[in-house]
């Protein structure tokens, strides 16, 4: 298998670091059966950074049977929970160890600025391993009351192969959030990263051994969506399917878990969450938070609050402030691995090009640039922060999720008003409420049809906290105790111990 060597002489990290651009799969980097390779784009500039190994189904096949023997043998059932948590421990270490390593690697492949790699994507990825570590040894079933003839119980069993298929805005993020639940509870994995950015997910594999994982228990399968992606889905052996990404495809992998073998779904699909703002709010704070909400990581967030609901007594001030506040964030765009750069590039060709045919139609259906609506620069894929104005529900700017810097901003009279205007999407994952009346701020919150509500801030989620979407943004939860709901199926275990016949 191939290396990819890049050196880093940045003001933030200089050292040079060498990942395998393989298959992973049952302890060992391999190529491709087919010997595919993907070229990996660097968002910034437009240039290929390197190529790495495409899978296609066969190599599924491989990993499939290489899990499902770690299952038996190693993993699963044979292996106690306080192991399974202390390798997590380590490889959680491990990255620790080479933090700036992944830190420079996601800013490359992603364009995010580095140093909000490293606070929130990097610092969040172990964190999401060190919570699941410690979920390791503390999965408990219950004894239930029947009759005195009976002794009852519950046993939350791991399901076997699990296979996981993550998107391309937060690479690290998503892998450590899925795959440290899945294999705290004694899963094996057959992973797919995003084609788009997979090289975090590469050096994190490099580290698997060195944790410890016996061979087979993590497998990472690089590919597109229609081939490693589909395998996946409709795999007979796949006993359980975790999906982050587009409502689109979210689809596709319920319906060929209906077409294959009914593995358990779970999905964590797309958003148009809502900010609402009400005029007693702490003005300046909420203009800061929404501006994060919709802004950062250049608007590529699921939950991201893409339609700010102002209240009318404080509109224009909000309006005028917050533009601002996305000018300002404009002038700070750049390279990510220069000190002050706040905004990069979106992370494709593919993502700019959808963004900006968002933001054309939001020009043509009479929504109104206040500013931002064109690209930033002549290289890269970077698009300006941008906010609009005059939107009405029925453009398509307002139903369908953009995922890139582009706010709608609108105003409302009144709490019923701004709650049905927020819940009149199909969507249902996030949402932002500013007011300084915590009665009324839960009370919204509790109105509005969304797996998770902010009160006076927007996105900070918790490994501790199930995240999930409501309606068509999903289905089941990851993160929290819900997580090991979501990775394990219960047994009820009747024995006798008294009734005769
Ligand atoms: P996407 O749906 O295009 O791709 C996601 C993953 O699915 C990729 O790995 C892709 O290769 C794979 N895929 C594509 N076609 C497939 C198929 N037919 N079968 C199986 N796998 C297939 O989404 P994206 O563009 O990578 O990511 C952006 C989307 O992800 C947005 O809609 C965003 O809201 C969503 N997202 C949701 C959450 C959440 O937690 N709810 C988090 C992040 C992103």
């Amino acid at each position: 298998t191939a290396l990819f060597v890049h050196k880093f002489d940045t003001p933030f990290y200089k050292g040079t670091v060498t990942i395998n651009t393989g298959l992973f799969i049952n302890g060992c980097w391999v190529d491709p059966v087919d010997k595919a390779t993907i070229d990996i784009v660097n968002p910034t500039t437009g240039k290929v950074i390197t190529s790495v190994a495409a899978g296609s189904s066969k190599d599924v096949d491989i990993a499939v049977e290489a899990a499902k023997k770690a299952f038996k043998t190693t993993w699963g059932l044979k292996c106690p929970g306080n192991i399974r948590g202390k390798l997590l421990s380590k490889l959680a270490e491990l990255m620790e160890a080479q933090r700036d390593e992944f830190v420079s690697l996601e800013a490359l492949d992603v364009g995010k600025p580095w140093h909000k790699a490293n606070t929130k994507d990097v610092e969040i990825s172990i964190m999401n391993i060190r919570y699941f570590a410690g979920w390791a040894d503390k999965i408990h079933g219950q004894t239930i009351e029947t009759n005195e003839n009976k002794l009852a119980y519950t046993r939350h069993e791991p399901y076997g192969v699990v296979g996981q298929i993550i998107p391309w805005n937060f690479p690290l993020m998503m892998l450590t959030m899925k795959c440290a639940p899945a294999l705290a509870t004694g899963n094996v994995i057959v992973l797919k990263p995003s084609e788009i950015t997979p090289l975090t997910a590469l050096k994190f594999a490099g580290l698997v051994n060195e944790a410890g994982f016996p061979p087979g228990v993590i497998n990472i399968i690089n590919g597109y969506g229609n081939t490693v992606g589909e395998a996946i889905s409709h795999h007979p052996l796949i006993d359980k399917i975790s999906f982050t990404g587009s409502t689109l495809v979210g689809r596709k992998i319920l319906k060929a878990s209906a077409e294959s073998n009914l593995k358990d779904v779970t999905l964590e699909l797309g958003g148009k969450s809502p900010t609402i703002i009400f005029d007693d709010a702490d003005l300046d704070q909420a203009i800061k938070w929404a501006a994060q909400g919709i802004f950062g990581n250049m608007g590529q967030i699921c939950m991201a609050g893409s339609r700010i609901y102002v209240q009318e007594g404080i509109y224009e001030e909000f309006l005028a402030r917050f533009t601002e506040v996305a000018e300002v964030l404009g002038t700070a765009a750049g390279d990510p691995f220069a000190p002050g750069t706040e905004h990069g590039p979106q992370a494709s060709q593919i993502q700019f090009d959808r963004v900006m045919a968002y933001i054309d139609s939001g020009k043509k259906d009479g929504a109104k640039v206040q500013v931002g609506g064109e690209r930033h620069g002549q290289e890269g894929y970077f698009i300006q922060p941008t906010v609009f104005t005059d939107c009405k529900p029925e453009m398509k700017m307002m139903k369908e999720e953009i995922f890139g810097p582009v706010a709608a901003v609108g105003k409302f009279k009144t709490e019923e008003e701004v709650i049905d205007i927020a819940n009149a999407t199909m969507y249902g994952l996030g949402c932002n409420i500013f007011t300084e009346n915590i009665s009324r701020g839960l009370r919204v919150a509790h109105q509005l049809e969304a797996g998770s509500a902010w009160v006076n801030f927007a996105q900070v989620a918790s490994c501790a906290v199930p995240f999930g979407g409501y309606k068509q943004s999903g289905i089941g939860r990851e993160l929290g105790q819900n997580a090991i709901d979501t990775y394990t199926q219960v047994k009820g275990v009747h024995v006798n111990i008294g009734l005769k016949l």
